[in-house]
């Protein structure tokens, strides 16, 4: 029999997360929405920090992205495009469909913690163009496309980078924020709001 370390109450499939279960963490989804509450207050609670939050989330997942393309070469390895905005992630063996990605996780993040492995074996750069063409010449309406049944393995591997190549990221992630949000991201609440770019993310 196992309890909540924070209300002693008795841990069930009910009011036990499975997530949290297999990290064993002694925590019921009650005791563990008011801690996470703490981090991430509702809408409705704090809206300023609540969109502080957000927009954070944002910036991190544009940043995540732009360390991948770093990461895979920066370039389409077709045709050398090099906007960030028209480049994906394509997966050599047309195996992407079999990519299992857990709920509320991204893919890239993923990669990262895996120090973005499988470079020019598993995983390529291509823009949107040089992916369809490979889709067309892989005849994919034809059912002639060689489609690996099995699901990448990644080998974890190091990876880092300087704080001057994090910091460029971070403002080239700031500046796709406000290209899409038409604002700059939401200052921490309470902060004066300051002239000079905030570029902490
Ligand atoms: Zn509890
Ligand atoms: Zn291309």
């Amino acid at each position: 029999m196992t309890v909540c370390n924070k209300c002693q109450t008795i841990l069930t499939d009910k009011n036990w997360s499975p997530s949290t279960k297999n990290r064993f963490h002694n925590i019921c989804k009650h005791c563990e929405y008011l801690y996470r509450k703490q981090f991430k207050p509702s809408k409705k609670e704090d809206p300023e920090k609540w969109q502080y939050q957000n927009d954070l989330t944002k910036l991190d997942k544009i940043f995540t992205r732009l360390e991948m393309i770093k990461a895979y070469g920066v370039n389409c390895v077709h045709c050398g495009e090099n906007n960030p905005g028209f480049l994906v992630l394509d997966h050599i063996n047309n195996n992407g469909y079999l990519e299992v990605v857990p709920n509320g996780h991204d893919f890239n993040r993923m990669l990262k913690r895996h120090g973005f492995p499988g470079k020019g074996t598993q995983l390529q750069l291509l823009c949107h163009n040089c992916n369809a063409v490979k889709e067309y010449q892989n005849n994919r309406k034809l059912g002639t496309e060689i489609v690996s049944t099995t699901a990448e393995v990644y080998i974890k591997q190091d990876y880092s980078i300087s704080e001057e190549e994090t910091l460029a990221l971070k403002q080239q992630a700031r500046y796709f924020f406000e290209k899409t949000e038409k604002r700059p991201p939401a200052p921490y609440p309470g902060r004066p709001k300051s002239t000079t770019p905030n570029i902490s993310i």
